[in-house]
């Protein structure tokens, strides 16, 4: 019982997510959450870096299908920014709209992954439908985003100047 709320696996964020070791998995699709997983609940708007983390995902073959307990209004927004099917007002963890989101991305459970900042809506939601499920710490509980994504990126910088160098 208690098992159906253990993530099969845990990053910090979406970009620290290991595409090959999914790859490796037979993942071929991604059930993203937004709130929290992909934008700050207060935020309305998707930054640069979020929209090229879903380019390069989709790059690399995998399909990605928005799944989220907002409003449609909400949840269609980012749908269009992202270019990206989605499903709202999911009820999350009710499998219904988990069976909507799989028939979009028409994969098998097995090649399935639920990516999600929630125990009880993302995780313990996709896990009942035996898929693989990833848990990320939620964005707003953090520092502020984007301030960890310019740290990120800073490093990256220096990461650089000390090869170069
Ligand atoms: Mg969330």
């Amino acid at each position: 019982m208690f098992n159906k709320f253990k993530p099969d696996q845990y990053y910090r964020d979406i970009f620290a997510i290991d595409l090959g070791l999914l790859k490796e998995e037979g993942i071929k699709g991604i059930i993203c959450d937004i709130d929290n997983t992909i934008v700050p609940w207060s935020e309305d708007s998707v930054v640069k870096e979020v929209i090229d983390w879903f380019e390069e995902i989709k790059g690399q073959g995998f399909k990605i299908c928005l799944l989220s307990n907002g409003k449609d209004k909400r949840v269609n927004y980012f749908s269009k920014e992202l270019s990206l099917p989605a499903v709202g007002l999911a009820i999350k963890p009710a499998k219904k709209a988990f069976r909507l989101a799989q028939a979009k991305l028409g994969l098998a459970k097995e090649e399935i992954v639920v990516v999600g900042d929630q125990i009880f809506t993302d995780i313990f939601g996709g896990n009942r439908m035996g898929f693989k499920t990833i848990l990320v710490d939620p964005l707003s509980e953090k520092e502020f985003f984007m301030t960890r994504l310019m740290r990120k990126l800073e490093g990256l910088v220096y990461k650089r100047r000390e090869q170069d160098e």
